[in-house]
């Protein structure tokens, strides 16, 4: 299905342009789309174009665009009830930590709802802060966390820049990531054993007793989709429990099934003290967010006011979407399908595509989660476009970006990457559309090779 009303379309653009103040932008710089409708893995614009969603939005559609069992929910529970506040008991809130609760790992057996990833993220660092009286959080330069005081802190990526909030106790270190070693390794193995080594040495000159918590993306979303390798998580894990440090897993973007797992943990077998979601977990029909909690940090708030809040801390329409999401996605197997599709499907065409184009320095990533650096020599690994690059800098990323949307796919573009995140629901005949349309507009960013 498209829309064709052009009119409505350049009505909804103006009253945008003139109201709306959009984020992340340089408000006189941009033109936002305007959107008209979606169904599935395709959205379309008021002029009778469709896009495949190859970004899932901002990776969040997990389940796709309109899924008709959690529409119907939403709509059943506004008939229902709409809202109540935190302090009530609600069916929609307590069946959906339920759920939650059951697919985490271990003893991660509570549930902190927010609105969103930045919320869940302030809301464990509290957390781990509280529990064990210590105030530093360590955080990897390549991440990003959210746009909120402390979760902008937390971030790596160059967001952060423009945005120090002067929050006091938040010290970076560097994560694994063999194409790009901060470590000057050669293999993955030496990658693990030094980034392990490295981060214990944070630890200890930073004096472990002031080390609250480590926070990290179980697998590095917007900053590259960093794959973490064979024992790094474990090591992790020992490290904090070397020195009584919590482990907190930000799956805002890794959970609900990205990964071809519910929790992106699953695939190491790796149990952190808290874990933060957001996105997958209702794809964002109603916004949701929170944090699943370990019996240990439950403990020191038994007794214990928890000092923090949110006038809709699990609402209820929010649950009720979450609720028929995660239900649908058991039902479907859609996490098995995101699986499946990485390994059978996307992971091997982009790895021909590295082999045919001399743009692609590397491709990694699992399930729906995979990340294409492009690069102007394979030899040398220069990046095919600089951090925050503008005019000649910014153009091969551009023109690749216009060749995809030319040919209706609609491509996540982060610096000198495109990601290819599409919904965990893609079929095996939309992913390949996809994929088709990326091999060619690859040939528009080889022409910047040198
Ligand atoms: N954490 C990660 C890993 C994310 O990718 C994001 C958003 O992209 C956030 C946190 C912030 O989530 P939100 O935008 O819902 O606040």
């Amino acid at each position: 299905m498209t829309t064709v009303d052009p009119a409505a379309g350049k009505a909804v653009y103006e009253a945008d342009r003139a109201h709306v103040f959009h984020s992340w932008s340089a408000q006189g710089l941009i033109a936002p789309l305007p959107v008209a409708g979606a169904e599935g893995s395709y959205f379309w614009d008021y002029e009778g174009n469709r896009y495949l969603d190859f970004a899932s939005q901002l990776v969040n559609t997990n389940i796709g665009h309109q899924h008709p069992k959690v529409v119907a929910a939403i709509k059943e529970q506004a008939d229902k009830l709409c809202m109540i506040q935190p302090a009530f008991a609600n069916d929609a809130r307590s069946e959906a930590a339920r759920l939650i609760a059951g697919l985490a790992p271990g003893d991660l057996n509570r549930v902190f709802f927010t609105n969103g990833g930045a919320e869940a993220n302030e809301n464990a660092i509290r957390m781990a802060r509280l529990h064990t009286g210590r105030q530093k959080v360590l955080a990897t330069y390549r991440s990003y966390h959210g746009a909120t005081a402390n979760a902008i802190a937390l971030t790596g990526d160059p967001r952060r820049w423009p945005n120090e909030t002067g929050v006091s106790g938040i010290v970076h270190f560097w994560g694994p990531y063999a194409y790009r070693s901060p470590f000057h390794a050669t293999t993955e193995a030496e990658e693990c054993e030094r980034a392990l080594a490295h981060l214990e040495n944070t630890i200890v000159f930073e004096g472990p007793a002031t080390v609250a918590a480590i926070v990290l993306e179980t697998v590095v979303g917007t900053a590259g989709i960093l794959v973490p390798p064979p024992g790094y998580l474990a090591g992790v894990r020992a490290l904090c429990d070397k020195y009584g440090i919590i482990f907190i897993a930000d799956e805002v973007m890794a959970g609900f099934g990205r990964t071809g797992a519910w929790f992106a943990v699953d695939n190491w077998g790796v149990t952190p003290d808290l874990i933060t979601f957001a996105k997958g977990v209702n794809s964002g029909y109603v916004p949701l967010g929170g944090v699943v909690i370990s019996d240990a940090i439950f403990e020191t708030f038994r007794e214990r006011p928890f000092p923090g809040g949110l006038t809709y801390s699990g609402h209820p329409l929010a649950c009720a979407a979450a609720v028929a999401t995660i239900n649908a996605m058991r039902d479907e197997k859609i996490v098995e399908n995101a699986k499946w599709l990485g390994e059978s499907v996307i992971g091997p065409e982009l790895r021909a595509m590295a082999e045919r184009h001399p743009s692609v320095g590397e491709v990694r990533g699992l399930g729906v989660f995979w990340a294409v650096e492009l690069v102007k020599n394979k030899g040398t690994r220069e990046p095919l476009t600089a951090y925050n690059a503008a005019g000649a800098d910014a153009k091969p990323m551009n023109d690749f970006a216009a060749a995809c949307k030319a040919r209706g796919l609609w491509p996540f573009v982060n610096m000198n990457r495109t990601h290819v995140v599409p919904p965990c629901t893609t079929t095996e005949a939309e992913a390949k559309e996809g994929l088709a349309i990326l091999d060619e507009a690859l040939t528009v960013a080889d022409a910047f090779c040198v």
